[in-house]
């Protein structure tokens, strides 16, 4: 769905020194909104895409939620050729074609000059040729501005965090999730697994339903390690009065192997974690590589086929998880 802009506040304007500034802070960093998702946790779901992630897996369908301050999006078929942008950036930038050099250079400030003064870009700079993504509003503000569509899903799903990475801002994500526990909403939140023990101790009592991305990452040095990680938290996770969902991202050679096919399954057959999520990889993502300056990447290699989709769903079934996949 499209970016939100009804709070209405300027672009996030955050010294790029890690979440630690967010927690003291206290404010939210996110980068969207769905008002309605099916996809996101049990039932109907309004869902906080918090900026911010610990991984940068090759078939990431949002790379723009990656940094931890809000990148600056460079759409090129929509520029107009105007200029308009070269010229008002107090780093000296040269505007759009400066993109690259805004983020490896990281010399821009996120004033949004460049994105205001932008003709092809909407005037809150949430769309168009140039945009910077990101908002941020304490959990207070936020609570207020999702309030009338959570009481909508009240009694069909309820507030689902996720990012990025979403309790990377450990502080601002606890109090929303207070905030929407004391006023008797289900709460959920979906995480790759490989935060410290403590973030999860943290909000332990505050979430509902995990959703819990058991699986490979990067395939190479540190995999099998990071795949341990997550089995640690798995295991604590599992000891706490919530429910837990994993969710798999099926990727070609990489998370529907049968290693990791028979990793997961014992893993969540000692824990006690039936549920299994399969998730699909959304291949229509090379506009926001494109508007980050990145390379794209090969989708097309990571989409499994239909048959090893069918496989992996029987095998988890055969091993008496509830499977459920879009
Ligand atoms: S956001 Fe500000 S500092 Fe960054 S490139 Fe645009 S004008 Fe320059
Ligand atoms: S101001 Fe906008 S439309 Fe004009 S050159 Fe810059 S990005 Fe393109």
């Amino acid at each position: 769905m499209p970016f939100d802009s009804r709070l209405g506040k300027a672009p996030v304007q955050v010294p790029g020194r890690g979440d630690g500034v967010t927690d003291r802070q206290c404010t939210i960093r996110y980068f969207d909104i769905d008002w309605l998702s099916r996809h996101d946790g049990p039932g109907t779901r309004v869902v906080l895409f918090l900026q911010g992630c610990v991984l940068a897996c090759p078939w990431c369908h949002s790379p723009h939620s990656r940094f931890v301050r809000s990148p600056i999006l460079f759409f090129e078929n929509r520029c107009l050729s105007c200029g308009r942008c070269a010229g008002v950036c107090p780093e000296g930038l040269r505007g759009p074609d400066a993109r690259e050099e805004r983020e490896v250079g990281d010399l821009c400030r996120r004033c949004g000059a460049c994105v205001f003064v932008c003709p092809a870009s909407r005037p809150d700079g949430t769309a168009g040729a140039l945009v910077l993504p990101t908002r941020e509003a304490t959990p207070e503000e936020l609570f207020a501005l999702l309030l009338p569509q959570l009481e909508l899903v009240r009694s069909i799903g309820g507030l689902t965090l996720s990012g990025g990475e979403a309790l990377l801002q450990g502080a601002g994500a606890a109090r929303l999730l207070e905030l929407a526990r004391s006023a008797g909403f289900h709460t959920a939140v979906e995480t790759s697994g490989l935060l410290p023990r403590e973030r999860y101790a943290a909000v332990g009592g505050l979430v509902d339903c995990w959703l819990f991305g058991l699986r490979s990452d990067i395939p190479g040095a540190g995999a099998r390690e990071r795949f341990g990680a997550r089995a640690e938290n798995l295991r604590f996770l599992a000891t706490l009065p919530a429910r837990v969902i994993i969710r798999k991202p099926l990727v070609a050679g990489v998370t529907d192997t049968l290693e990791e096919l028979e990793a997961t399954i014992d893993l969540m057959t000692e824990c006690g974690v039936l549920e299994i999520d399969l998730l699909p990889l959304n291949p229509h993502t090379g506009h926001y590589y494109r508007a980050l300056g990145l390379e794209c990447p090969p989708m097309a290699e990571f989409i499994p086929t239909s048959d090893a989709v069918a496989a992996v769903r029987v095998f988890f079934d055969e091993g008496g998880l509830t499977v459920t996949s879009r």
